[in-house]
Parts: structure tokens; sequence; C-alpha cells
């Protein structure tokens, strides 16, 4: 059947190499996804052959029934998966079996470690597809044909996996493809009968194509209930059965945390299935990833990653739509206007987070996980979807100081029933990590006071609590911004000592604010402070340090506002300050005073030699008399 004049050797783009041999390595134990992987593109091809024929009905030809074969050799060791779908033609073959199309393949195969168990789970993520029949297979051969071809432009591919692959024209009879897989000596089980039919019920019921099993010369018989696993009555399936086709739509080898099913009636018809995967996938960050669901309409397969259905913040998200409604010629473009599909969007998004807030309610420790996943991307939504706001906000999960080791596990909801009396509003600190947020001079007098702070350490942090101004009716409010007033909150603390500390201190004030002019907005006696000598306090709206760096990494203008420096003056070196005679002396302990409250809240000096050199003028005239000491300016 091979005419080998006219075949072409050619090599694997370096990443296919790459993916190889690492798949072939680390997922040994997971050996039989590749039968998974090889009917979920059978059935792809008979999904984008149904949807052509739409337009095109002679690419069926006389051959109507679109359906999934697979072939079992045991003798051999052979075993073959055979669909009459859309085939491919030779550009095709050499572009999908020779390469991996998605940008960013390359980085994140450059992440793997080479340990084979942690990039099993690695790999899992990225969705291994094709290439997994190396796992099993030392040699294996494709022919295909395009629909719509003629029989003599059939192609076969063929290869060991090794580096390369060669294709060559054939003669084929029959439209779509034969992929036969030549198993290695170690993997001959997956030829055997009763192994095959095992895998192939659990990888095919779910499958809108009749699946069948043949054995050698045996009858062909069925081995599956061909019909749409979401079409069918959410009280027939199984939990197995949702799992199976989650693994199938999303060739993830885990199973997912949770999934909501629901068949609408009424103004807008449709089904829909939606998946929450129990870790993220390698490309969550990068904008081109593909995201969003399976479109169908009214069971036809219509397009893959259909991002018009969920929001930008829930593209973690898998799943299948079909709806009675839309056009079987909708297009991307046409689903971006389309009225009925803003409607679903709106009642997907919110079927999508009430799985989560069940989750969170009925399996704690299941929504830690996808927390832990996928809470970063939720927190966008906090910016991009007004209407949703509180919803969102109710499955936010922060790290506290009332619980500081048990990671980011307090609500909203239980912050604010552990308010104290006369407490107002709710308080949190943005930090750039765990250490810095505890160690913040920011948190004194909360402490002292026994008020919860929910510390937030992470990048976005910053920008997306400007978003969320209130929760459930309470305030929300950032410790480091702004003045502060916490008298009649919570226990300790003399609420009367501020003012009179504010008059006995203000030349002092005066003179801080001279010598710091250039750095700080304004010097004033602090009421957050019981135990740090100063802290630096930004204005309500003016970006704080996470901002900044968005900002600047971004290109975009850094606006010129200065802190607030406040001063403690229960703290001995503030006394020491109100007695320094000179004014050399002064300002350094003014700027040492500055620099060290950036310290105090793990942030970077702009200039730590000028600090440095302050600092050994200052520790020199420990020893000895001031007016002597040689380094101080001024003097
Ligand atoms: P994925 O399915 O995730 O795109 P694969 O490596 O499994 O990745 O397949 C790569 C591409 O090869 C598919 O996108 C599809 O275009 C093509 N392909 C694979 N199997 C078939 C098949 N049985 N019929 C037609 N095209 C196929």
């Amino acid at each position: 059947m091979n005419d080998t004049s006219n075949a072409q050797t050619l090599g694997f783009q370096a990443e296919v190499r790459q993916l190889l041999h690492l798949m072939v390595h680390s997922l040994y134990s997971n050996r039989e996804i590749f039968l998974r992987e090889l009917i979920s593109n059978a059935s792809d091809a008979c999904d984008k052959l149904r949807f052509e024929a739409l337009s095109t009905p002679e690419l069926l030809a006389d051959d109507l029934d679109l359906a999934i074969r697979i072939e079992a050799d045991a003798d051999a060791g052979v075993v073959r998966v055979i669909d009459n779908g859309i085939g491919m033609s030779r550009e095709e073959v050499i572009e999908n079996l020779g390469t991996i199309a998605r940008s960013g393949t390359a980085d994140f195969l450059g992440r793997l470690s080479g340990d084979a168990r942690k990039d099993a789970k690695l790999i899992g993520q990225f969705g291994v597809g094709f290439y997994s029949a190396f796992i099993v297979a030392d040699r294996v051969d494709v022919y295909t044909r395009r629909a719509g071809a003629d029989a003599a432009d059939g192609v076969c591919w063929s290869s060991d996996g090794q580096g390369e692959f060669s294709v060559s024209r054939v003669e084929r009879a029959e439209r779509g493809t034969l992929v036969e897989l030549h198993l290695k000596e170690d993997a001959r089980e997956f030829a055997a009968a009763l192994r095959l039919e095992t895998l192939v019920r659990r990888y095919s019921d779910h499958i809108g194509f009749p699946v069948t099993l043949r054995e050698g010369d045996g009858e062909a018989r069925s081995v599956n209930s061909a019909q749409a696993l979401w079409t069918r009555p959410r009280s027939e399936i199984g939990d197995d059965e949702y799992r199976e086709f989650y693994q199938h739509i999303a060739h993830d080898v885990e199973a997912p945390l949770a999934w909501t099913h629901a068949q609408v009636e009424g103004k807008r018809e449709y089904t829909v299935l939606m998946y929450l995967p129990s870790r993220a996938p390698w490309d969550l960050y990068q904008r081109e990833a593909p995201r969003g669901l399976k479109l169908y309409v009214q069971r036809v397969f219509i397009l893959d990653d259909a991002e018009q259905f969920l929001p930008l913040y829930l593209r973690f998200i898998r799943g299948v739509i079909d709806c009675a409604d839309l056009s079987l010629n909708v297009s991307r473009e046409l689903l971006q206007q389309d009225a009925h599909v803003d409607a679903i969007r709106k009642a997907l998004t919110k079927r999508a987070l009430d799985m989560l807030a069940d989750l969170a309610k009925n399996d704690p420790e299941a929504y830690a996980k996808a927390w832990g996943e996928f809470g970063n991307v939720l927190k966008e939504g906090l910016a991009e979807d007004f209407a949703n706001r509180e919803r969102i906000a109710g499955l936010l999960r922060f790290t506290s100081t009332h619980d500081p080791d048990a990671g980011e596990t307090v609500t909203l909801d239980t912050c604010r029933e552990r308010m104290v009396e006369g407490q107002k509003s709710i308080y949190y600190l943005v930090a750039d990590g765990a250490d810095a947020a505890r160690a913040s001079p920011h948190l004194e007098v909360f402490r002292e006071r026994g008020i919860e702070v929910l510390l937030l350490t992470d990048r976005i942090d910053e920008w997306v609590m400007q978003h969320l101004t209130e929760y459930d009716g309470v305030a929300l409010k950032d410790v480091a911004r702004g003045e502060l007033d916490l008298s009649g909150v919570g226990g300790a603390g003399a609420d009367g000592l501020a003012e009179t500390r504010e008059k006995e201190y203000r030349d002092l004030v005066k003179r801080l604010k001279r010598a710091l002019r250039d750095r700080v907005s304004e010097v004033r006696v602090s009421r957050r402070l019981t135990e740090s000598p100063a802290c630096l306090v930004i204005g309500e709206h003016d970006p704080g340090e996470q901002m900044r760096r968005i900002l600047e990494a971004t290109g975009q203008e850094v606006p010129d506002t200065r802190p607030a420096l406040e001063i403690n003056p229960g703290h001995p070196l503030v006394r020491r300050l109100d007695s320094a005679a000179s004014d050399g002396r002064f300002e350094d302990l003014a700027h040492v005073l500055f620099d060290q409250a950036q310290l105090a809240e793990g942030r970077q000096l702009r200039d730590p030699g000028a600090f440095v050199a302050r600092l050994n003028r200052l520790l020199l005239e420990l020893d000895g008399d001031p007016a002597r000491s040689p380094a101080e300016p001024g003097a």
C-alpha cells in the first residue's frame, strides 16, 4: 500500500522531541491514557466533519454514519483507532503531527525538572494528545485522507518517535484517520481484549459517536451508549462518568474538584456542564492561551474554546455549552455581538460562582486547593465584574493576624463576625511577603487592641483591593493609608494620649518636616504605633509600593506622591531626636528614622549608601563626645 517513491523524511520540531522524551519517561505509570487521547482526537475529527458538512454536505458522500472503531490484534501486538471524521491533508499531517503550535511550549518544557514523578504532574497538565501513543508504541503509522479529497490523496505518516517521521502519499479508499500502534514488548497488554475493553468502555461511553471494538477477525461489538454525556438526565449520570468526561474534554490526568450540570429551559434553552479543575493549566497567565467552553448547537460541535460564555477571571473553568437557539453557522465574531450569548454568559457566571461557593461550604479542603490554584485569577473579578463583586468577595480567602499560621483560610464573613466593640471597618495590610506583613509597624496598634487585620501578599492585591471598598455594608480599609483613628475601638489603648502629645511635640514635628521636606508630604504624631519609632503612611488614593511597580513595569507614569511620616513619641529614639542640639545630627537622625521605616516594611532603600553613612556617623557618636565627632557635618 505504501508507495515509497514519494516518501519524505522530516525531523520533529525540537519541542516535540523534548516532549516525546519526557512523556515516555514520566507518564509510565499512566500509560493507558494514550487510548483516551486517541479516542478524543477521533471524536473531535467526527465533530469537525459534522460541522463542516453543515455547509458542505458533499463531504459526507455516502458514508453518513460517523463512528469510531477500535481494532485489537493481540498476536501481532497491534491496536488501531479508526475514525471516518474530517481526516488530514499532507500539509495538515506535517503541521499537526510534527509540531506543537501552542505558544509558550518551549518555556513550559524548559521548566520540567527531569524528575519523572514531578514532571508527570506537569505534563498531564499540558495535555499530551497524539504523542502519548509513543508511551506504549515503538512505531506508530497513521493513514489518513481529508474529507472531500480523492482516494489517491491519502497520506501515510510513520515514526518510531525518536526524532524523525516520514510522510508519503497513499491510496486510501476511506475518508478519515487510522492510527496504528505497534506496541512495545512491555505494553502488549494493551492489545488484550479484556484490558482494552475495560479502557474503551471507560473512555468512550460518554462520547456522542458509536464506538466499536473488534478483536482479531471477530465481530465488531458496540462498547458505548453513543449519547453525548451532557444530553442525559443528571440523575442517570454517575460521578465516575462525569469525571471521565472531564478528562476527555480537558485532557487532564487528574479528576476535577467540582462540576455543575444544568438543562435550562424557557426563553433561552441550553445545556451546560462546567468543571472546576484541580489544578491550574501551565499557561493560565498567558494572554493567548486557549480558554472557554466547548460550544455545541443542538448537539453539533461548533467551536473549541468559546471564550464568550465566561468572563476572563473564570478562565480556568472547563466544560461544554450546548445552545438550542444559536444559528449553526455562528462564528467567533458573531458570538461576540450576540445578545443571547451575553445573557447566557451572565447566567453561567453566576452558576460558576455558585459552584465555587457550594464547594467552599461543603468541602472546605477541596476549596482551599482550588483557591491555591485559581485564587489570584478569581480576584481579578473584583475589578472586572462589578455586578458580582459581593459574590466574589465572599469567595476570597486571607491570611490574618488572628491566625497567622493557618495560611489563606479566613473569609470576610469570619473577619466581620470577629469585629471588636466599636469597630466599623474591616482592616487589611498589603505587603511584599508573609514575613514583611507580620513585622509591619502598621499592625502595632491593632495588635494592642485585639483588632484583626487581613494580610495580603500577592502582587495584584493592592490593585484588586482598590475595587473592593465595602463588603456587606462594612467598609474595607488599608491600615497603611490615610489617617487612622481607633479611639473607642477595642481594648487597651490610651485614647486621650494622642492629643496631648500632639501639642507637646509640635515643635519636633515642624523641625522634622523641614529636615525631610523632599521626602515626606507631612509629619505627624502617630496613632498607629506602640513599639516602633516611626512608620510611613500613604495617602488614601496614592499608589502604594505594588502599584508603583506595576506602573513602572508597564511603562506608565508613576505619580510623584510622598508618604506621611508618623512618629511615636513613646520611643526613646524619638525623644533623643527631640533633644538633638545640632542641625547636622538632627538631620542624620531624621533620615535614618525615615529609611528605617521603609526597611521595617520590607522595602528597599533608594539610596542605601547614604543610609549607611548616616548610621555610621551616629554609631561613632555613641562612643564619644558628639561635639568632637569628626564625621558630623556642621558640627
Ligand atoms: P490536540 O488534540 O490537543 O490539538 P494532538 O496532539 O492530539 O493535540 O493532535 C494535534 C492535531 O492533530 C489535532 O489538533 C488535530 O488537528 C490533528 N489530529 C489528531 N488526530 C486526528 C484525527 N484522528 N483526525 C483528524 N485530525 C487529527
